[in-house]
């Protein structure tokens, strides 16, 4: 798969000396050659992690009519652009066109916009969604001529964030270095091939690059910036703030700006070290809503706060979708849409620790399913 990695990063850090976590975190990723996305399908049971969209087909087909409803509030455009990133399988947006279908002038009005890095899962997508489809590299390549109702689930852990920690030096970049310990014949230990290590410089003006929640911060505590996020949801609010339209962000994260390290490595549906074997492993970070919410507004769209993918489901329907289609069902399957519903809702499972966050055109007002707009 992507044994190359590994090698990669050792030899960069042999000749740069260490990486910051960001562009540890990006190679790894999503480097066009051996990237992590770029190589392997990594979702599904047989695969490192499973997803909602995967989960049961309610996910997809409730996101359908939150896009209907949406372009609806934006007065029903006759020609819009239905957007989403990273879209895995392909099979939230399938669920969601067949919702949509109960509004045929929506699918008449829709051109369909997939911002995917993997060549292996775009292809996934066009087989999976067997309508016609644009596929881009980043979202600057979207057309700038009608609405965009974006989606996205899972996406923004995936871009990659800088870490920094509190020393008594100050706050320092956090960076991935060879760990050149040695096992007991005296070679580098396989498994031990990297460390993390800190920056020699701390951060010249800490609260100018990571913000008001770090001045109460203790010894060791480690920020996040996303740089990366913060960059596409201000394109992204800007196109919408001229455009018109909407967009909802599934992920898992804090509805409150935060401190603490997130990044995790899962491999196999088990958590792994995040390094050990880079490449091998999914790595993703929790999403700071609320720090996305005031870059969007400094953009000109509304924003509506993160709320409980559990609260947003249900606020959706989810209980009677679920009734509606276990009256048609066996009594297995039955039992399936019960476990998947309880799977997206349950605040043990992901119902809380995923949320759903809204950006939208002034004009719109309200979002389904989300709370009132934050105030700047
Ligand atoms: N939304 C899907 C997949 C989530 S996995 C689901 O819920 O099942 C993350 C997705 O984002 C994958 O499709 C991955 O290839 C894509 N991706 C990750 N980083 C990306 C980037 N920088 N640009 C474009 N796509 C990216």
């Amino acid at each position: 798969m992507t044994a190359l990695m590994p090698d990669r990063i050792a030899a960069l850090i042999s000749q740069d000396g260490p990486i910051p976590v960001e562009q540890f975190m990006m190679l790894v990723l999503t480097d066009p050659e051996d990237g992590y996305y770029t190589q392997s399908d990594p979702i599904g049971a047989r695969g490192d992690f499973i997803t909602a969209p995967e989960i049961s087909q309610m996910f997809g087909e409730l996101i359908g009519l939150w896009a209907v409803d949406s372009w609806q509030r934006q007065g029903s455009p006759g020609r819009f652009h239905l957007v989403e990133l990273g879209p895995g399988h392909g099979t939230l947006m399938a669920d969601a066109l067949r919702a949509a279908q109960i509004v045929p002038a929506f699918g008449e009005a829709l051109n369909l916009h997939l911002v995917e890095a993997s060549p292996t899962l775009r292809e996934r997508q066009i087989e999976t969604i067997g309508l016609p489809l644009i596929h881009h590299d980043t979202i600057a390549s979207l057309p700038g001529d009608a609405p965009l109702i974006v989606v996205a689930n899972e996406f923004f852990d995936a871009l990659p964030v800088r870490q920094f920690q509190h020393t008594p030096k100050g706050w320092m970049e956090r960076m991935v270095d060879l760990d050149r310990a040695l096992g007991s014949l005296g070679l580098p230990q396989p498994s031990r091939r990297f460390r993390f290590v800190l920056a020699p410089e701390p951060v010249a003006d800490p609260v100018a690059t990571l913000g008001e929640r770090i001045r109460h911060a203790p010894m060791g505590a480690i920020a996040e910036l996303a740089r990366a996020a913060e960059a596409i949801m201000e394109e992204l609010a800007t196109r919408i703030a001229a455009q018109g339209g909407a967009g909802l962000f599934i992920d898992y994260g804090a509805a409150q700006s935060g401190l603490g390290d997130t990044l995790q490595a899962v491999r196999k549906h088990k958590r792994h070290d995040v390094l050990d074997e880079p490449g091998t492993a999914d790595l993703t970070v929790h999403v700071d809503f609320e720090r996305l919410g005031a870059v969007a507004r400094a953009c000109g769209v509304l924003s509506f706060p993160a709320i409980d993918q559990g609260s947003f489901l249900t606020t959706l329907g989810i209980d009677s979708r679920a009734n509606r289609l276990m009256r048609e069902a066996s009594a297995k399957q039955a039992e399936a849409i019960a476990a998947g519903r309880h799977r997206l809702v349950d605040p043990e499972q992901m119902g809380t620790l995923f949320k759903a966050f809204g950006i939208a055109h002034a004009d719109i007002g309200s979002l389904a399913g989300l709370p009132m707009p934050e105030e700047n």
